[in-house]
Order: C-alpha cells, then structure tokens, then sequence
C-alpha cells in the first residue's frame, strides 16, 4: 500500500510501485586514473577511468502502473517532438 505521487491516490496492497522520473539534469564525470584493476595473465593491472558526461536522475517520484505508463508514453511523446535536444544540454553543460 502506498500513496501514488502523481495522482495522489492510496494505491490497494500488492499493487507495484513504479519509479518514475520527473526531472534530469547533465552532469560531468571527472576521469580517475587508475581507478580499475583487471587481471592480465597472472598479473594485476590498473586502467584508468576516463570519466565523462551523461544525465542524472534529479526527481524521482514513487507512481502507479498506470500513471508511469502515462508518464512513460508522454516523455516519449515529448522526445519525439524534441522536447529533450542532447546536444543542446551538454553544449549547455561545456558552456556553464
Ligand atoms: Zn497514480
């Protein structure tokens, strides 16, 4: 049992609960050297991470099958559209 945080309705027990994301926003990894060990032959060696850009989860809300499916086929719709544009967002990112 749990309360929907779209529709805002209390949910019957054993209903699934869904997370749903509501807001993203870009990010940047900075690289780690020798952050990996991987065996080679007998030996033990360090590779290093080369860090890097992506987008992270900035809003999450718990929602009902329903609604995520709602949310799902909207976000969808939206990126069809070109609501979200990548390159725009981390231009963005580079600039800032
Ligand atoms: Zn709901």
């Amino acid at each position: 049992m749990y309360r929907c945080q779209l529709c805002n309705v209390v949910q019957p027990p054993r209903t699934r609960a869904v997370k749903v994301t509501t807001e993203s926003r870009p990010t940047e990894y900075p690289s780690r050297p020798k952050a990996n060990r991987l065996r080679v032959g007998r030996k033990w060696k360090q590779f290093d991470d080369p860090g890097g850009a992506g987008f992270e989860i900035a809003k999450e809300a718990t929602a009902c099958p329903t609604c995520a499916r709602a949310h799902e086929e909207k976000r969808a719709a939206d990126e069809a559209a070109g609501l979200y544009d990548d390159d725009d967002l981390t231009t963005e990112a580079a600039a800032l």
